[in-house]
């Protein structure tokens, strides 16, 4: 083992290399928690870094685990002390952003929200977004398909990249560089990686596709009493803001309730007495008339009366604090733990009904003290569920799980909407794909990485 990480020091140089005191000073996840066990963290800091490393591993059968801003809720980066972590935190560059192409080329350990802002100095917009902006990396956003709250407009991450460049288990570089919009030249290899979750190739570099920068953005907190309202008001939004509607958040009850108001973290802009709260906003490139259309179609719902109370922001500091209250996580963390999270999605039609069932469940299992919090995308048919019944045992953990993704089988749901399988939903994997499905994923796995060294034990 000596002798492989000295080759790896050889590579990345002293500073590259962190061993023994320098891995456990390292925390486990983006909220600082734990201490890291891992055999050493190799931090490279070129393409051409990442491939000797993996040449070096491969050939000693070393178990590999890339590490981007670890904020990923599904284990996906967990080690063992016998693995060696390789984090791209010292690829962080923005290479190149091209305003004609529309295009920006960026190094795979770059957090999203430096790629963001960089180019909205440039006068555009990267389309994925999400609450962990500044921590989480380009990079782990290819290799989970992050969605985020602009889905409902622009896609997940897997529409956002038109070309990356990937390492593979043996070192090969994959430069798959492609910056065209259209590009049928054989199989688009891009797509066997985006959402690989680090089993079948580093990610190192990606060009990303962009957007015109909006000129408004306009917001609203939105209640409505039934599911029925709910699903109405969101078909009328979608068709009055056309193609100006970017984000569909819900919250129910018992979330607002607990984030808005119990937490004290926040000021409640709406009562907490209405069954759903909607972060409806819309996007435009015409600040006037974006702002007109808006309002109306907020208006048209009131006559329709799909809604019962609305708060239009002002400003963006008003704005930001409706969002603050759907994005904080560390709130609902710190108020529900022990707690389980899950990211599932499933066909609207069948939400209120499987919501209904939870509840009911979660209740009359272990009692009306038991927490069921609703919340997520729910445009993009993906629900976040955080469920605390008081007791963290490893039974009352699989028995929750059962009861949340078991239904999802019969009504065409996903066991995972956004953040992956990792090692948290390997055992419910097989509700969502069918075993063919399974068998050529792992078919693929075996030729990519016939040692299986790169992140061992996720997903399968
Ligand atoms: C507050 C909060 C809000 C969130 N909101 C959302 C949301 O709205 N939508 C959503 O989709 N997710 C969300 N997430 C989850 C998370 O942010 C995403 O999964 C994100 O894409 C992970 O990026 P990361 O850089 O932190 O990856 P990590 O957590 O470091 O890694 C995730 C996985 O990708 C692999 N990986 C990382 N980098 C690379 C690479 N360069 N090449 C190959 N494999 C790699 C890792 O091995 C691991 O398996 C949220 C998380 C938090 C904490």
């Amino acid at each position: 083992m000596e002798k492989l990480l000295q080759t790896l020091r050889d590579i990345v140089g002293d500073n590259g290399l962190l061993t023994g005191d320098d891995v456990s000073a390292r925390p486990l996840n983006w909220l600082g928690q734990g201490n890291r066990q891992a055999l050493a963290i190799v931090r490279p800091s070129s393409t051409q870094e990442v491939s000797q490393i993996m040449k070096a591993c491969n050939a000693a059968r070393q178990c590999v685990v890339t590490l981007g801003g670890m904020t990923g809720l599904v284990g996906g980066t967990d080690s063992t002390p016998d693995d060696i972590l390789l984090s791209l935190e010292r690829m962080t560059n923005i290479e190149d952003i091209d305003p004609l192409g529309k295009t920006v080329i960026a190094q795979a350990g770059a957090p999203l929200q430096k790629v963001q802002e960089a180019v909205t100095d440039a006068g555009l917009q990267f389309a994925l977004d999400l609450g962990a902006r500044g921590s989480c990396t380009v990079g782990g956003n290819i290799a989970t398909n992050a969605g985020g709250n602009q889905v409902l407009r622009y896609g997940m991450m897997r529409e956002q990249v038109l070309g990356l460049e990937v390492v593979l288990a043996d070192g090969t570089i994959i430069s798959s560089m492609n910056a065209l919009l259209k590009n049928n030249t054989g199989y688009d290899l891009k797509h066997l990686f985006i959402g690989s979750e680090g089993t079948l190739g580093i990610v190192t570099r990606a060009v990303l596709r962009l957007h015109p920068r909006a000129l408004s953005t306009n917001t609203a907190l939105v209640a409505v009493n039934s599911f029925e309202m709910l699903t109405s008001f969101f078909a009328l939004m979608g068709e009055q803001l056309s193609g100006g509607l970017t984000a569909f958040e819900v919250m129910w009850q018992d979330h607002y309730q607990l984030i808005a108001v119990k937490s004290g973290r926040h000021s409640a802009p709406l009562p907490a007495d209405y069954k759903y709260y909607i972060v409806v906003e819309q996007q435009g490139v015409h600040p006037e008339r974006d702002s007109e259309q808006f309002s109306a179609a907020l208006e048209m719902a009131v006559q329709q009366e799909l809604l019962v109370d609305a708060v239009l922001s002002q400003s963006e500091t008003q704005a930001q604090s409706i969002w603050n209250i759907r994005e904080d996580i560390e709130g609902l963390t710190i108020a529900l733990t022990p707690a389980l999270g899950f990211d599932i999605s499933l066909p609207i039609k069948h939400m209120d009904a499987y919501v209904s069932d939870l509840q009911q469940n979660v209740s009359k299992t272990w009692g009306t003290a038991a927490q069921t919090i609703i919340f997520g995308h729910l445009g993009d048919g993906n629900l976040h569920v955080v469920i605390s019944v008081g007791d963290g045992s490893e039974t009352t953990f699989t028995t929750i799980k059962q009861m949340v993704y078991q239904p999802l089988q019969a009504i065409g749901g996903s066991v995972s909407a956004e953040h992956g399988i990792g090692l948290e939903k390997k055992d419910y994997l097989a509700l969502s794909r069918s075993k063919e499905e399974i068998a050529l994923m792992q078919k693929f796995k075996n030729m990519l990485d016939p040692s299986g060294i790169l992140n061992p034990e996720k997903i399968f």
